[in-house]
């Protein structure tokens, strides 16, 4: 019996009826820009959030996590809808309105993703219960509804205005492979993405940091893109090279064209990356993580001290490139290393932190792995 069949017997009194997995990611590159229908390149973690599942004959829903001390959060199915009050389940609950199933179920979650690490444990949350309900209840939902239905509920449920990179790689994502994907029709193709074969490594730095400008930040940039977008006459950013939007630079405020231009110039970047990957050159695709941080700390202001520090440390470590992931303010950054400087890096990395009096940095290391799947039918 694994550990979450285990606390979904001794929470709920009975065994699930299906077990259901789906990981973390982390952007590789292709950062702010799936609001603006741009490429991305994420790759899913081989750590994972695990929903077991099993139908009522009621309409009661009763939810609980290992993260939360097990305790059994209940609703009735038909009183779920955006604006009920709540906290951690309001993902799992956002899943069940966005995807309405047929009776009520226990949910048991078991997250192996940190928590709020930029890592996307949200987005794995969302996405194993989105998959087991699919199975459970027959919906037959493509990947890609999922993706949407899953972001539905992180937006209109939970209230967080997230694009679809997170849920869309947490689902599609294969082993061994980054996945571009294109914002705008959530069309896919796998990059092979084999570092360890070069002797190279992709470090996670969770800073810990959390500042707390992250909700309404993240809000403000995509209104300037948005402001940007009409102002140009344009339907999304993806249709503007850096050429044209530095012609078009009067009509736009000063934050508004440095935001766009983070926008464009990190469309590029992913498509140089595609390419760099494909041949290899990891000393490129560095100089392509570089380039990705510096314009997300100066143009797009999303990096924060914590951030800038593990990435100046990484290099100054001799990586061969390293970037803040994720939505910003905090979370966590990659650096891209050679195997073999693992430990001196992160000892560089350490130092520089307590240097700065910042609270300790914690480090993973994570193979590009596979999506969401099934794991368990009882
Ligand atoms: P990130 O997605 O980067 O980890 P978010 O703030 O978007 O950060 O999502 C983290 C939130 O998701 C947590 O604060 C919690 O509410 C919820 N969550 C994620 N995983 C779990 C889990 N295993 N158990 C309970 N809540 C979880
Ligand atoms: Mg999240």
């Amino acid at each position: 019996m694994s550990f979450i069949d285990k606390k979904f017997a001794e929470t709920f009194g009975q065994s699930p009826d299906i077990i259901a997995a789906a990981p973390g990611r982390v952007n590789l590159i292709g950062e702010h820009i799936d609001y603006s229908d741009g490429f991305v390149l994420p790759f899913a973690i081989s750590d994972r959030t695990y929903a077991a599942v099993r139908v009522r004959d009621d309409r009661k829903v009763r939810i609980a996590s290992v993260q939360r001390r097990n305790k059994i959060v209940e609703h009735n199915l038909d009183a779920i809808k955006p604006g009920l009050k709540g906290e951690w389940e309001r993902y799992p609950l956002g899943v069940i309105w966005a995807m309405g199933p047929t009776s009520g179920i226990d949910i048991m979650i078991d997250g192996h993703v940190p928590l709020g690490a930029g890592l996307s444990s949200s987005a794995a949350l969302e996405c194993s219960v989105a998959t087991a309900l699919n199975h459970l209840f027959s919906f037959g939902y493509s990947l890609e509804e999922l993706a949407r239905l899953t972001q539905k509920a992180e937006n209109e449920y939970v209230g967080v205005p997230c694009g679809i990179m997170d849920q869309s790689v947490s689902l599609m994502a294969h082993a061994g492979s980054a996945l571009l994907l294109d914002c705008r029709d959530l069309s896919t193709k796998n990059i092979a993405f084999d570092v360890a074969s070069s002797g190279l490594e992709l470090l996670i730095i969770d800073t810990q940091a959390h500042h707390s400008l992250t909700d309404g930040g993240y809000a403000e940039r995509r209104a300037s893109c948005e402001s940007a977008v009409a102002k140009l006459a344009v339907k999304s950013l993806r249709e503007l090279d850096l050429a044209q939007l530095e012609q078009s630079q009067n009509l736009l405020t000063n934050t508004e064209f440095i935001r766009a231009r983070h926008a464009v110039t990190e469309m590029a970047r992913v498509m140089d990356a595609v390419q760099v990957l494909e041949a290899k050159n990891f000393v490129a695709l560095g100089q392509l993580l570089n380039q990705s941080h510096a314009s997300l700390r100066d143009d797009y202001t999303v990096s924060c001290p914590e951030l800038n520090v593990a990435v100046e440390a990484s290099l100054t470590a001799g990586a061969l490139g390293a970037r803040m992931v994720g939505g910003g303010f905090g979370g966590s950054a990659i650096a891209l290393i050679h195997a073999a400087h693992t430990q001196a890096t992160i000892a560089v990395i350490e130092k520089a932190f307590a240097e700065n009096k910042f609270k300790a940095p914690r480090f993973f290391t994570s193979l590009p792995s596979q999506g969401a799947q099934v794991i368990q039918r009882g």
